[in-house]
């Protein structure tokens, strides 16, 4: 049985129930008694747009109700890209504790997501060693490690460059304890939408917070927002960048492709990095520094390497065509085979259309 101190650093396993199953939603809200739970509950969301964390309380069982608060504060709000912020601010914690605890913790935090895995034979793990040059620790089956891997950029988590040995996968401890806190992520945000019919009965304990920090994500938000984007012409975006930009609005975690693919368009098209920074600011992880780093590495400035927009037929591999989704015309020709040639026809189109109607 894991103890408090254990349970405070992971509070959503099922254990819990053994310290918080008595307490009442309505207390735990609105009783004093649980009052420092709630106030550091609610700034444990509020500082999911802070780039630092800062958690005074060391109390474990007040910590573990403070997670409960967050997330029932999350259930009243309803927000995606709120949600996704906080849940990727967990996610970091949990791989950090991860990974300084024991192999019996790690084990127990997979099986809370039901993660399949077992452990290597000595041969696989020697030969591991000496062939790829890591230790495996686990073995976990494709099917776990293709659900959570892939919003993982790197290498280390495309399938394709993994040995497969019967649908099991031989992974590292660190590539392990990401793929857990990638469970988590997914699975937090599921239970967040899910709860969604709760959100009115909740919303009366959050009233002055549900304000403060939309007020937060929206000053958040407009800090990086575009003024203009010059002389591109957004309507004229191609059905699978349309598609990127909206599930950024959503504050969604773009998979790799998706973010490379959209840098390389908007530079192509004349945006500068300054500008494409904006656009990425509602994505969950966003940091500055970091975002920016990849930018200026794809456009070229940082390697000399400037990287070209992908062809349709790649970003189909990728599974970022939508063509077949959103039933464009023009993404439906034989002859479309670039999203750039997608754009400059939209784009003319738009151009003699406005010119045509100013002379009427
Ligand atoms: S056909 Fe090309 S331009 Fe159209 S959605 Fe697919 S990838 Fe994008």
């Amino acid at each position: 049985m894991p103890d408090i101190s254990m349970l405070a650093r992971y509070p959503f396993l099922p254990e819990i129930r053994e310290y918080v199953g008595n307490i009442s939603i309505e207390e735990l809200l609105n009783s004093s008694q649980y009052g420092e739970a709630k106030t550091l509950g609610l700034s444990m969301v509020f500082n999911a747009f802070k780039e630092e964390d800062t958690m005074y309380v060391t109390e474990p069982f007040t910590k573990l109700l403070a997670y409960h608060v967050a997330k029932l504060f999350l259930i009243a709000l309803q927000d995606p890209i709120i949600t996704q912020r906080f849940a990727n601010r967990m996610r970091d914690k949990i791989e950090e504790h991860l990974l300084g605890e024991n192999d019996e913790i790690v084990e127990i935090v997979a099986n809370a997501f039901r993660i399949k895995f077992k452990k290597p034979s000595k041969e696989i793990s020697e030969m591991h060693l000496q062939h790829r040059n890591y230790l495996v620790f686990r073995l976990t089956h494709f099917t776990d490690f293709v659900r959570y891997a892939s919003r993982l950029s790197g290498e280390n988590f495309r399938l394709l460059n993994q040995p497969l040995l019967q649908g099991w996968i031989p992974v590292s401890r660190e590539i392990f304890i990401k793929l857990i806190r990638e469970a988590f992520v997914q699975k937090f945000v599921r239970e967040i939408e899910d709860r969604k019919n709760d959100a009115s009965l909740l919303k009366k304990y959050f009233e002055e917070e549900i304000k403060k920090v939309r007020e937060i994500k929206n000053e958040f938000i407009a800090s990086y927002s575009p003024a203009t984007l010059g002389s591109v012409e957004p309507r004229a975006f191609p059905p699978c960048i349309q598609s990127i930009l909206n599930q950024l609005k959503e504050g969604m975690n773009l998979p790799h492709q998706a973010r490379f693919y959209l840098v390389t368009f908007l530079h192509k098209i004349g945006l500068k990095n300054d500008e494409i920074l904006k656009i990425f600011s509602t994505v969950p992880d966003f940091r500055e520094d970091m975002t920016k780093y990849q930018i200026a590495h794809i456009t070229g400035k940082i390697s000399g390497k400037e990287y070209s927009v992908p062809k349709c037929e790649t970003l189909r591999a990728y599974g970022l065509c939508v063509r077949d989704i959103a039933k464009d015309k023009l993404c439906m020709k034989e002859w479309m085979s670039h999203p750039l040639l997608y754009y400059k026809l939209r784009k003319e189109y738009f151009s003699k259309h406005s010119k045509s109607s100013e002379g009427q």
